[in-house]
């Protein structure tokens, strides 16, 4: 790649940086468990990329089964280890509303990616990957001209996707895990 040029990665938290609990929130550390090989991942994108941001929806806290202090304590630990193994994260960018509100800043809307953009100009959302589990995932980093990699694991979504394909959205790689992306980033970014 390029050396001069300076890309951005966006991580879907749930189902990518870590295992995910269908139907459940994960409200505190105890819950929380990295996927195999994600520490060593970060790493990786610690070399490679510009900036790594965390875009995550959360809306047990609109929900009032978690509080957004219970998260920060959530996310500092995860910061800790991440860094502990070499890693770097340069933002947290939570969406606390509930799907219901009209409005909402939740993926796909753009704006936890605007927030990332606001606090680091030099981000440019067409040098930018975004990886997630989820269509929203990918609807977000799509609408935004972003390379979207999908970590494809996600039964349920699977009639959904099949759908959504015909309408257009399709990620540019499809991955069984965060850590197998480390691979493919030369492809991506080129
Ligand atoms: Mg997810």
């Amino acid at each position: 790649m390029d050396q001069d040029y300076m890309w951005s990665l966006f991580l879907d938290r749930d189902g990518v940086i870590n295992e995910r609990i269908p139907g459940a929130y994960i409200k505190d550390w105890n819950d929380f468990q990295f996927t195999p090989g994600t520490l060593e991942a970060f790493a990786h994108f610690n070399q490679i990329f510009g900036r790594v941001f965390i875009v995550t929806n959360q809306q047990g806290i609109g929900k009032g089964l978690m509080t957004q202090d219970d998260l920060s304590v959530l996310h500092q630990k995860m910061e800790a280890a991440i860094i502990t193994h070499g890693g770097r994260i340069d933002g947290i960018y939570t969406c606390p509303d509930l799907a219901s509100q009209t409005n909402n800043c939740r993926k796909p809307n753009p704006a936890l990616a605007l927030q990332a953009k606001a606090d680091f100009p030099d981000v440019d959302f067409s040098s930018s990957i975004m990886v997630g589990d989820s269509l929203s995932d990918i609807q977000f980093g799509q609408k935004l001209g972003m390379r979207t990699v999908l970590i494809d694991t996600k039964e349920d979504e699977r009639e959904q996707w099949a759908v959504a394909r015909t309408a257009g959205w399709k990620p540019h790689l499809s991955l069984p895990n965060l850590a197998s992306l480390t691979a493919h980033i030369p492809d991506l970014v080129s």
